[in-house]
């Protein structure tokens, strides 16, 4: 039996996401909790470092039964020195994220970025395993991107490969969470689908997400489920769009790289899968090279949350060359 786990996190706009597992057997004690984003340095850290001692604490399995902590970014990494290059969602700009850990957890700890990891994740232990040429699109707060190339991650030149939420796709476009305008996740992320029906919505149509906006509460991606579910027409129109140019960025992407599967998962995707799925494959079938799009297989994710929690595992079999 193996004696040994590691503490992975996923590290979200929102929300943190921990659990303790290994390849036998799975996730054996998990942990959740909203993040701190935006708070300054300072208060990320210590909170995070909280976090992962809190969730090696409670699972119970000890210590020295822990081979590394992994976590995953919704940014840009220097993965090699650890650090964070920027993760506009989170608020930090070149942060050493795992020497700080390091100091405040007393382990290894390994970052990758977030929707890479969660591409390792389902190609390891997910519904692309055997697959060898795979694209992962996460759209939740931002969309990510994760390529795996002839069966392997790939990073690219400085581990920037993937970043397809700042693609440019819209010439004076609206004003991306990296600064810059027109980029696909200021158009389709749930951020985006977010701030188009609170416009809508104060040009004076009529939806059900309105009680929110009055009361000051923000709109979820569960909360524009159950609105589309009650056929609210704001709601369908501006999640048909984001669908629509979801499948049209992608296909644009896979007549590039050619490949034999497209899985998508993020918040607002996972909450409204059955909505957006079959939206996103129609647009993509219908901007996609026809020999291209033939051998793809357009699918959700299964692992839902837990496949970048799952990454960690051949995160960190890739450094320490353990089998976990
Ligand atoms: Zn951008």
């Amino acid at each position: 039996m193996a004696s040994k786990y590691i503490a992975s996190v996923d590290i979200g706009g929102t929300k943190i996401l921990g659990a303790i597992l290994n390849t036998e057997e799975g996730i054996v004690y998990r942990y959740k909790r909203p993040s701190v984003a935006n708070a300054g340095d300072q208060a990320f850290i210590m909170d995070l470092a909280d976090f992962i001692n809190q969730l090696m604490e409670d699972s119970g399995v000890g210590e020295d039964n822990i081979a590394g902590i992994t976590l995953g970014v919704p940014g840009s990494v220097d993965i090699e020195n650890g650090i964070i290059g920027m993760a506009p969602n989170l608020g930090l700009v070149n942060f050493p994220i795992a020497d700080e850990l390091k100091r405040r957890t007393h382990h290894e700890v390994f970052i990758e970025n977030d929707v890479n990891i969660a591409a390792l994740g389902i190609h390891n232990f997910g519904v692309a395993q055997g697959r060898k040429n795979v694209l992962v699109v996460f759209v939740g707060t931002g969309i990510g991107g994760g390529m795996i190339i002839d069966g392997k991650l790939y990073r690219g030149a400085s581990s920037m490969a993937g970043e397809i939420g700042h693609m440019h796709i819209r010439t004076n476009g609206p004003l991306c969470g990296c600064g810059k305008h027109g980029c696909f996740e200021a158009v389709a992320s749930r951020t985006a689908i977010v701030r188009d029906i609170t416009t809508l919505i104060k040009k004076g149509k009529s939806s059900v997400l309105k009680e929110k906006l009055d009361q000051g509460k923000p709109i979820k991606s569960k909360a524009i489920s159950s609105a589309i579910e009650g056929g609210d027409k704001v709601a369908k129109k501006v999640m048909s769009h984001a669908c629509e140019v979801i499948g049209t960025t992608v296909a644009s992407i896979n007549n590039l790289m050619n490949f034999e599967m497209v899985v998508f998962g993020g918040g607002v995707l996972e909450a409204n899968e059955n909505y957006m799925l079959p939206k996103i494959k129609k647009s993509f079938l219908q901007h996609s090279l026809p020999d291209a799009a033939k051998v793809v297989d357009v699918v959700g994710t299964r692992l839902r949350d837990d496949a970048p929690l799952y990454g960690g595992i051949p995160l960190i079999k890739e450094y320490l060359g353990i089998d976990l």
